[in-house]
């Protein structure tokens, strides 16, 4: 979601005249979109700003501005711990940019904008960064209150977009080329519940998979608890529908996932795990792992770790609790030590890596139709699988980001897999 709105920011700049400039030092505006979802990604956000003032002293007509998660959450206190910074806008304010810059100009006086909640997509004058490829938000804002996370704080309760205007916006994006759509909300899977002609996900998912010239359909997150039977046959019953889901577990400790308020239990999960893997031809399975959350103990620990082993995910996100001032979590006690937390963390590191590295061992010598989407830190090429594990590549030709082409897999690592054209 945070890409996708700073996509929508530069789009907003590039209509006011402005043009990317990656040298922040020699900008005319500098716009930071924060995210909240850790204690670090605030301490980044207090890091650029340090560095920023210096450039502010030497340019002091160049505008700071900062969005997004962070500044949804600090306000006006970002304003006040800095006070070079001119522009703070919310997560409901991208819209408004153009205005609030312009009065910043004219006026000479800072700008805190915040909307506690709203609906500020524009998305028939969106255009996406990339040719081929292009995320959709299909709602905003979350109704769980996981007892860890600060995103119903910053994001609002959930609205759903319309299910015409998702599609009339998909369907203009296709005759521009898009061959690759990304669903995006907090939790596709309780999509439309607050439509007033509640249309549900696997619904709006068929509908989305019959536009003409749409070949790749991905959606994330979805919650565990919301993940419909009908959901897994659709999946499975479309080619264009791609076969990867993101189910955060964060926990494998039914007294943790209590804890996390998270509405379902590691039998649940397992079951639904084997229901998506026995029904999708397949699928990859990715996930979210939580490690050190308040009141977790080493049995805790162990429930996770077996899971793991058990589910045999594709990939984990693995991140050690970072506590988020507001949130219900941050009043538990957290008694373990940040020592054992490190331990415990590196163990499910190395266990998870062992079990990517094995599944990507599996698709050695396979052929796959892969979208290739640039190019690679060594100067080979990118591109996903349908299920969509990353894989490099050189080729001989050039002109081919965007494009599917065929590749045999020579060799697998943890994170990704090495090919060669077929
Ligand atoms: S579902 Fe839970 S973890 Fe996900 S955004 Fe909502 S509150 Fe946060």
């Amino acid at each position: 979601m945070n890409e996708f709105d700073s996509e929508r920011i530069e789009f907003i700049l590039k209509q006011m005249g402005y043009k990317r400039e990656n040298n922040p030092g020699i900008s005319d505006l500098i716009i930071i979109n924060t995210c909240a979802v850790r204690e670090k990604a605030k301490n980044k956000l207090y890091g650029h700003l340090g560095r920023y003032k210096e450039y502010k002293i030497k340019n002091s007509s160049m505008l700071i501005c900062v969005g997004g998660c962070t500044a949804q959450n600090l306000k006006e206190q970002i304003l006040d711990d800095f006070p070079f910074v001119d522009i703070v806008f919310g997560t409901h304010n991208i819209s408004s940019l153009p205005l609030i810059i312009e009065k910043r100009l004219k006026d000479n006086k800072k700008i805190c904008s915040i909307s506690e909640e709203g609906f500020d997509y524009d998305l028939k004058k969106f255009k996406k960064t990339y040719d081929f490829k292009s995320y959709i938000p299909i709602s905003i804002g979350c109704n769980n209150f996981c007892s860890y996370c600060i995103v119903p704080f910053v994001r609002g309760k959930e609205i759903s977009i319309k299910p015409e205007l998702i599609l009339e916006n998909i369907k203009r994006l296709v005759q521009t080329g898009v061959a690759e759509v990304t669903l995006v909300g907090q939790n596709v899977n309780s999509y439309g519940k607050d439509l007033e002609n509640i249309v549900t996900f696997s619904e709006i998912l068929a509908d989305i998979s019959e536009i003409r010239g749409l070949k790749r359909i991905r959606f994330m997150t979805s919650h565990p608890k919301d993940l419909s039977s009908d959901l897994i046959d659709i999946i499975a019953s479309r080619d264009n529908i791609m076969p990867h889901i993101h189910l955060p577990l964060q926990s494998g400790s039914d007294r943790i996932l209590k804890l996390m308020n998270r509405h379902y239990t590691r039998d649940s999960f397992l079951k639904l795990t084997e229901q998506i893997r026995k029904n999708i031809d397949n699928c990859a399975i990715t996930t979210d792992i939580i490690v050190g959350f308040p009141g977790e103990e080493e049995k805790d620990f162990y429930d996770t770790l077996d899971m793991v082993q058990r589910i045999r995910f594709d990939r984990a996100f693995t991140f050690i609790y970072s506590k988020r001032e507001g949130t219900k979590a941050a009043e538990f006690d957290d008694r373990m030590s940040l020592k054992m937390k490190k331990y415990f963390f590196k163990e499910l590191v190395d266990v998870q890596n062992k079990i990517s590295f094995e599944r990507n061992q599996c698709k050695i010598g396979n052929r796959y139709e892969v979208l290739v989407e640039g190019k690679g830190p060594k100067g080979t090429f990118e591109g996903r699988l349908e299920d969509s594990t990353l894989v490099n590549f050189e080729y001989n030709e050039n002109d081919i980001i965007g494009k599917f082409i065929n590749l045999k897999i020579t060799d697998a690592k943890s994170f990704y897999l090495k090919g060669i054209k077929i």
